[in-house]
């Protein structure tokens, strides 16, 4: 087994709001993050399969066509838009970094037909990122309780 991971690169902005908390628990639970104007934030995506490499290619897979998948999953969804209105896989969630990367990973698995999707890092800053492993077991992956 084999895993080779793709690093993408893009900017959005969010706000984090609960529709169900006051506006002064809003405040409270998320701070500066709730600000109605919302901020940006340079995001840093990578992407891991994992998989037999191909006798005939020596490649676990095609990676133009992972750069390509992730140009038309992740990029031109995400890069230069607000999470929260220009997103409709986001809509009804806070975007935050977990969320994020939850729904990235729930674009990109279905597409992955070589090797499996193995993980979705999400840098939000340089010192903060999630990793998304799937959906508990319940996707494809094997991972996690059955
Ligand atoms: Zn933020």
């Amino acid at each position: 087994m084999v895993s080779i991971t793709r690093k993408v690169e893009f900017s959005a902005s969010h706000l984090y709001h609960n529709p169900a908390f006051s506006p002064e628990e809003n405040r409270r639970v998320f701070g500066k993050c709730n600000n109605p104007h919302g901020h940006g934030h340079n995001y840093v995506l990578e992407v891991t399969v994992k998989g037999e490499p191909d006798p005939a290619t020596g490649m676990v897979l095609d990676l133009k066509e992972l750069k390509e998948i992730l140009q038309t999953e992740i990029i031109e969804r995400m890069d230069h838009r607000f999470l929260n209105y220009e997103v409709p896989e986001l809509a009804g969630q806070i975007p935050t970094c977990e969320n994020i990367a939850s729904v990235i990973w729930r674009l990109l698995e279905p597409r992955i037909t070589r090797g499996r999707l193995d993980r979705v890092r999400l840098f939000e800053t340089p010192d903060l990122f999630v990793d998304c492993y799937g959906d508990d077991g319940a996707g494809t992956n094997g991972r996690g309780p059955q």
